[in-house]
């Protein structure tokens, strides 16, 4: 498998790739290893990830090099990433212990009867994962599953393979068993091999396209299937807020990792009385973005990661402009080596167009008005996805009446595309099922068991 650099469209590597074959042989290695690794005692495992933990901090430069190389991801915001994950960690060390913990629910006074819920690994766990934030959307599953006990047959994508490749490498330095931690590499039909693997739960992250087809094949397996898909998140500006400050803040939340974060803002509705004052504070901060060479300090937006996407970001311009939508930036593909396009925004699109109907998944962005906070209501949930959705506005209370009404996983006041390791990140309509993060997100590698004890 050859790895491309897509800010230069020059292969960096070649890999070998997995086949159903060497995936079966993984599948029983992972197998047979995982009862022993949930018989080491929790504190071991937690030392052992503690462990993995430092190696980041330590090999920081070196990971974030090869992230930005692999997959066109601003230097600053590749170390960002990795910043991100030592503090997810920290929050698995701190709260693994206490959400497994076997609970006590019920005892009789007469202490003949005790029940009691155990939670108990799920097993050999697929966590097949997407490239644009490879260790966090990684980490969000294989840390949690192997600190519960379990075996990972890991597969990243294979536009992140060579972090992938790291990752294994740093997992298995830091004392978790060859067998329980194994790197599955390959692309989309290396996963559909890892599927066919008696596995015991899936843990995805990915696109919707790809989500619904695991869903089918594992719906009909009874195994316990996670997918964390793709959004379309919108936010709403009020007429009550800094003008000036809230477009920075919408802007980054658009345009951060070169617009390619499940959770980048897809959608921007803006109060008519402020919009024109909006548009114009927008544009200049999004003129003000250095576009270039990843591997650069200086550099903000990126290349795109996935040649395909260039056609997607292309034909929503394209079909925004035919429909009455105003180019204000951008527009178009930016270099003749690797994948580039311009960092674009399109000001009074409306829902009949693509470019608020689709995932972009790249540096563009469409701004419309709206008369008030109903209006913002129903566009907001008028979408396929509800991942996060958020309200800048002056008035808590106006932002959370608001907020109440919209349908999605995460709700934000006066911030965007965050992620926080102590709140549930989870997804609803074609946003995906299930969730990762918080405790409840490491209790979900897990089934419970639930014990009857009468003393007879
Ligand atoms: P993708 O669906 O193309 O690929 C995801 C993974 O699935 C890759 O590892 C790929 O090799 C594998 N795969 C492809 N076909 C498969 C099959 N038939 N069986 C098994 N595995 C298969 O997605 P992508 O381009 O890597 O990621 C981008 C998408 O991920 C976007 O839609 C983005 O919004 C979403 N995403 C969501 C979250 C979240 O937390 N909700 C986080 C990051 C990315």
């Amino acid at each position: 498998m050859r790895i491309t650099n897509p800010a230069t469209g020059l292969v960096i590597a070649e890999v070998a790739a997995d086949n159903l074959k060497t995936v079966r042989a993984k599948y029983e290695l992972a197998r047979a290893a995982q009862p022993k690794w949930s018989a080491v005692p929790i504190k071991k495992r937690l030392a052992i990830l503690s462990k993995f933990r430092e190696l980041l901090i330590e090999r920081q430069e070196k990971l974030a090099r090869t992230l930005t190389a692999e997959v066109g991801k601003p230097i600053r915001q590749s170390r960002n990433e990795l910043k991100g994950l030592t503090a997810r960690i920290d929050f698995f060390l701190a709260e693994t212990e206490r959400a497994l913990r076997e609970e006590k629910v019920f005892a009789d006074p007469a202490g003949k009867l005790e029940e009691r819920i155990a939670h108990i690994p799920l097993g050999v766990i697929a966590n097949i994962s997407a490239w644009n934030y490879p260790y966090f959307v990684g980490g969000n599953v294989f840390v949690p599953a192997l600190a519960a006990g379990n075996a990972v047959l890991y597969k990243p994508s294979e536009l992140a393979t060579l972090t992938g490749q790291h990752i294994a490498e740093l997992v298995h330095e830091a004392g978790v068993p060859r067998d329980v931690f194994i790197a599955v590499i390959g692309d989309g039909a290396t996963g559909a091999a890892l599927l066919r693997q008696p596995v015991d739960g899936v843990f995805f992250t990915g696109s919707y396209r790809t989500g619904a087809k695991i869903a089918a094949s594992t719906g009909r397996r009874m195994i316990k299937t996670q997918l964390e898909l793709g959004g379309k998140d919108p936010i709403y500006v009020c007429e009550d807020v800094d003008v000036k400050a809230a477009a920075a803040a919408v802007a980054d939340g658009a345009f951060y990792n070169t617009g390619q974060s499940c959770c980048s803002v897809e959608r921007v509705y803006v109060h008519e009385q402020i919009y024109d004052a909006f548009v114009a504070a927008f544009v200049a901060e999004v003129k003000s973005y250095k576009v270039g060479d990843p591997q650069d300090e200086a550099t903000y937006v990126g290349a795109i990661t996935r040649k395909p996407q260039l056609a997607v970001l292309k034909a929503q311009v394209a079909d925004a402009k035919r429909k009455g939508a105003k180019l204000l930036l951008g527009g178009h593909v930016l270099r003749a080596k690797g994948n580039w396009y311009a960092p674009t925004v399109l000001a009074d699109v409306d829902h009949s167009m693509l470019v608020m109907r689709d995932e972009s998944f790249g540096p563009i962005i469409g701004l419309q008005a709206v008369a008030d906070d109903e209006a913002a209501i129903d566009l907001m949930n008028d979408s396929e996805y509800g991942l996060t959705a958020g309200v800048y506005s002056a008035s808590e209370k106006r932002a959370k009446r608001i907020l109440s009404k919209v349908n999605a996983g995460s709700v934000y006041w006066n911030c965007c595309d965050r992620v926080s390791p102590r709140l549930p990140w989870s997804g609803v309509k074609h946003s995906g099922i299930g969730l990762t993060l918080s405790t409840y997100g490491i209790q979900t590698f897990t089934r419970p068991k639930a014990w009857h004890l009468r003393d007879a």
